[in-house]
C-alpha cells in the first residue's frame, strides 16, 4: 500500500506535458540547386503552402527583391541567375514578416483583404489587422 501511495505521489509531481501551442512559426527554408547559370528552387510550392500565401504574390516579391527574372516551372521556381540559398532565405523571411506573420501574436494565420484601394493583413487567430504596404 505504502509503495502505491509513493508512486502516486511521484506521478503527480511529474511536469505536465509541455505546451507547444505557443511555439514560434518556423519560416520554411528553400531547397534547390544551381543548374548552369540558373538557380532552381525545388520546394517553392511547399513554401507557398506552408506560408499559406499566394504563390504569384510571393513570386513577384522575390523577383523584385532579388532583381532577377524567373518563372514557375511545374512545382519548381527557376531564377535566371546564380543566387545563394542564404540570400533567397532572407528574402522569404522578409516576405513572411511583412505579409504572413501576425505582428501581434506571431502566428501565420493571416489573410490579406482589400478595402477600397488599401490592402490589409488580418489575423484569424487574434483578430489584429494592419494596412499593408504593397
Ligand atoms: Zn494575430
Amino acid at each position: 500500500m505504502e509503495y502505491e501511495v509513493m508512486l502516486d505521489k511521484l506521478y503527480k509531481e511529474l511536469p505536465k506535458d509541455l505546451d507547444f501551442s505557443g511555439e514560434r512559426f518556423e519560416i520554411p527554408k528553400v531547397r534547390g540547386h544551381l543548374q548552369g547559370n540558373k538557380t532552381i528552387l525545388s520546394n517553392f510550392n511547399q513554401i507557398v503552402s506552408l506560408l499559406g500565401c499566394d504563390g504569384q504574390h510571393l513570386l513577384k516579391y522575390l523577383l523584385r527583391e532579388l532583381a532577377t527574372p524567373g518563372k514557375i516551372d511545374g512545382s519548381r521556381l527557376e531564377f535566371a541567375r546564380k543566387l545563394s540559398a542564404t540570400f533567397i532565405n532572407s528574402k522569404i523571411e522578409q516576405y513572411a514578416n511583412a505579409y504572413v506573420l501576425c505582428k501581434t501574436c506571431g502566428k501565420p494565420d493571416t489573410t490579406i483583404i482589400k478595402k477600397e484601394s488599401v490592402s490589409y493583413m488580418k489575423c484569424t487567430a487574434c483578430g489584429a489587422q494592419y494596412p499593408l504596404k504593397v
